[in-house]
């Protein structure tokens, strides 16, 4: 499925992860969705999580999920590169996204001075919890709060940069941002949440899909695809769960056209049919000319 040999220089990102924040299968689901990956464990997917190697070979990674120890291990993989991390990036407070940051603490990993990148509202969340104050106070993790649409290079001769963008996503615990990778070749856009699509655009002061894709000069775009459609929320409200589902993604988006970027929809839930490669839903997303992103998946940018 990937190569197995050191991938070489140049900057590139691994997908390590394209669930939504509770895997698949998913805790306390007993319907179809996820007893079909209880009867095939080669199914199971993993919370939303990318990994980047710079030009010099060090190593970022993007969210602190659970399913960390699967993660960096299909990275080395795929990378034959078991460098420590260099920097770990946090788009927000929601569950999947962060709730493996106390594995880098003194019980797993006991990183030394890890460098992690969030927002100055997750970094005072961080502080506030005491299990990963602990991490602080014993310097495993240095929180370098970021600034929303200022571009950082996470290492010094990593070949790339990392400009946060700050979303509208509900904020109950710390405020959103979207990465813009950005590589000496390629631009690629990680938006795992957000509301809306209105918002966001609103938000970064652009009037479609597409004119933000180009002003950001964007050529892969892994985007949010929680839900294919609001009947995944029977029994829920949707204000309480806002995603822009797939279905009106693709609505706004049309059809692929030659100039446009590559976009993958990342972050589903256990219920959404692009988990399912050969339903009808996932055939219709690659007819339109995009497509879902896989675990294992390389961009090289
Ligand atoms: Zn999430
Ligand atoms: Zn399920
Ligand atoms: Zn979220």
């Amino acid at each position: 499925m990937f190569l197995t040999s050191n991938m070489g220089s140049g900057v590139r990102v691994v997908v390590l992860g394209i669930s939504q924040d509770g895997g698949f299968p998913q805790a306390g689901c007993n319907l179809d969705c996820c007893q079909s990956v209880k009867n095939n464990l080669s199914l199971t997917k993993h919370p939303v999580s990318m990994g980047i190697i710079g030009s010099d070979g060090s190593k970022h990674l993007i969210e602190a999920t659970r399913d960390l120890a699967w993660q960096l291990n299909l990275w080395n993989t795929i990378e034959s590169n078991e460098t420590l991390l260099s920097s770990l990036w946090i788009t927000h407070a929601h569950h999947g996204h962060i709730d493996g940051l106390g594995l880098f603490g003194k019980e797993v990993i006991n990183a030394k001075k890890l460098n992690v990148h969030c927002s100055e509202s997750l970094s005072k969340l961080i502080k506030r919890t005491p299990n990963w104050n602990l991490l602080v106070e014993s310097e495993n993790i240095i929180i370098n709060p970021f600034i929303n649409s200022i571009s950082y290079t996470p290492s010094p001769n990593c070949g790339f940069k990392i400009k946060p963008i700050k979303i509208p996503h509900r904020a109950e615990l710390s405020d959103m941002h979207a990465f813009l990778i950005i590589g000496p070749n390629k631009n690629l856009l990680f938006l795992p949440d957000h509301d809306t699509w209105e918002s966001t655009l609103k938000f970064v002061n652009r009037r479609t899909i597409r004119d933000w894709f180009k002003a950001e000069r964007i050529d892969f775009a892994l985007i949010d695809g929680t839900f294919w459609s609001s009947n995944e929320l029977v029994g829920r409200n949707q204000k309480n769960v806002p995603h822009p589902t797939v279905s009106e993604t693709l609505k706004l988006i049309g059809n692929k056209k030659f100039e446009d970027p590559v976009i993958k929809f990342t972050h589903l839930n256990h219920t959404n049919p692009l988990n399912n490669k050969s339903s009808n839903e996932f055939l219709k997303v690659k007819k339109m000319g995009w497509s879902v992103a896989d675990e294992g998946e390389i961009f090289k940018i």
